[in-house]
């Protein structure tokens, strides 16, 4: 490997290393919307950490994922909407 290639991918690797591993939080508000999530549920039965479509978070009260609901990665364990479906 000649010398300008190996500094080439020296500066890339440091420069990949740079880059913050961060998770960004985003809403599927169209989805949101039509399936009339809210974050708290009024029936505890029927929260979303109920539900067969939840991702759960990094912890129980975490905010987590919906396999439904497309990029939304603020789903409240509590919440609930009309695609609500009981886990066996
Ligand atoms: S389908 Fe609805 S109730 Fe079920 S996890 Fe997704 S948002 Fe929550």
């Amino acid at each position: 490997m000649n010398q300008s290639r190996r500094t080439f991918l020296k500066v890339g690797s440091a420069a990949l290393a740079m880059i913050p591993v961060t998770v960004i939080a985003a809403k599927n508000e169209g989805l949101r919307t039509a399936m009339k999530y809210v974050d708290n549920g009024p029936e505890a039965d029927k929260h979303c950490v109920n539900c067969l479509h939840f991702v759960p978070g990094a912890t129980p009260d975490a905010q987590g994922g919906c396999k439904l609901f497309a990029g939304d990665t603020e789903i409240a364990p509590k919440g609930t909407c009309t695609a609500f479906a009981k886990k066996p």
